[in-house]
């Protein structure tokens, strides 16, 4: 089979698979990726540590040395109608998206390798910048690649393979569009946009979601309902107008985040989490960041329905757990609590743990 014929099956399969735009270009180095990551690192030790966790790289031979092309490719989706609602639990759609559009993928790396190509899925490399490059879209001020008709919702993934293919060029010189809107900049809740539209990601609330560790203080006072990411600089982004515009979708209709339930059965969540992870993936439904993610939650929503389930989270074997809990009890400001703190304080041994209890004790004996 020529190659013309392998793209043209790979078009097809994936327009069959629900992704939206496919698109081939000859592998190529991507010194300007690894500058821009150099600049980041610089100014945010988190970013630094984030990347060198990831070992990401802009030269694709460290990841296959005869790699040859990059297939890249957008799933989209539709943003819930009530994603502006600060009250509800907010599970952002790119959670539900992602894992379909990785599997679709899968499959076009299956039709690559039965044809006896490599085929790479998600390879450690800057996958926004190829997707620019590749014509699927623009840079937006909030870090998005974004275009015309899925506006942002949409998730990106790359395949690198050995196969060529008969490219086409749609390179676009103008990187972002955004004049002089500043919606996203203006908006994010913990001013994590730059001027310049750089991300800072030790700001980002969305960095700190879904971690088993014990979350800074300011960013739990900040992530209010955001439970499973934080979708606001895409959600006012005039770009997904059109998204909002054709979306009937409501939030509870993607999964019930039902806060109580998780902290009434946070000891036995197994079925819970089984549903979750159906929408999800395994890999994000894990009980102590979903606890812990709740906890939270919990704590901004003003709720005091919510303290007889945290009183009992702040006994949880987990210090993360009972660490947010005792802030959590004191957001709520109820000083019904005391006596849970208390009897918590005399059993606690960890010492991060200890100074949150202290310090929700301090607070509610003054009220
Ligand atoms: S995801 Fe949220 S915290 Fe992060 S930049 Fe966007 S609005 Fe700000
Ligand atoms: S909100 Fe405005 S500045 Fe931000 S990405 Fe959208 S168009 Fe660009």
């Amino acid at each position: 089979m020529n190659n013309y014929r392998l793209k043209e099956q790979l078009e097809s399969l994936a327009k069959s698979l629900g992704l939206a735009k496919i698109r081939f270009l000859p592998a190529e180095d991507l010194p300007e990726w690894e500058n821009e990551v150099k600049v980041r690192s610089q100014a945010d030790a988190t970013a630094k540590a984030y990347w060198e966790k990831r070992n990401y790289s802009g030269n694709y031979k460290n990841i296959m040395k005869d790699a040859k092309s990059f297939v890249i490719a957008a799933f989209p989706y539709m943003p819930a109608k009530d994603s502006r609602d600060l009250n509800a639990p907010y599970l952002d759609p790119h959670y539900l998206a992602y894992p379909k559009g990785r599997a679709a993928v899968f499959e076009l790396a299956n039709m690559l390798k039965e044809q006896g190509f490599k085929a790479l899925v998600d390879p450690p490399l800057p996958i926004k910048l190829i997707a620019y490059k590749s014509g699927i879209g623009l840079f937006g001020k909030n870090g998005l690649v974004y275009n015309r008709e899925e506006g942002s919702f949409m998730s990106l993934h790359l395949l690198l393979t050995d196969a060529t293919f008969p490219y086409t060029s749609h390179y676009n010189e103008t990187i972002s569009d955004c004049g002089t809107c500043r919606l996203c900049i203006d908006t994010c809740p913990n001013n994590a946009i730059g001027e310049k539209g750089r991300v800072c990601m030790s700001k980002c609330l969305r960095h700190y979601m879904l971690t088993s560790e014990i979350i800074p203080i300011n960013i739990r006072e900040r992530m209010g309902m955001r439970f499973i990411g934080c979708g606001d600089c895409r959600i006012v982004c005039p770009k997904n107008a059109i998204k909002f515009k054709r979306t009937n979708i409501k939030q509870a209709d993607y999964f019930k985040l039902d806060i109580g339930e998780i902290l009434e059965n946070h000891s036995n969540l197994k079925e819970y989490l089984k549903g979750l992870a159906k929408v999800i993936g395994k890999n994000l439904a894990r009980p102590i960041p979903i606890i812990s993610m709740a906890i939270i939650a919990a704590g901004n929503s003003k709720d005091k329905a919510f303290v007889k389930g945290l009183t009992e989270t702040l006994f949880h074997w987990h210090p993360t757990i009972r660490a947010h809990s005792a802030w959590a009890l004191a957001r709520l400001a109820d000083n019904s609590a005391l006596d849970s703190l208390n009897n918590a304080l005399s059993r606690e041994s960890e010492h991060l743990v200890t100074s949150e209890i202290e310090a929700a004790i301090k607070k509610l004996a003054r009220l």
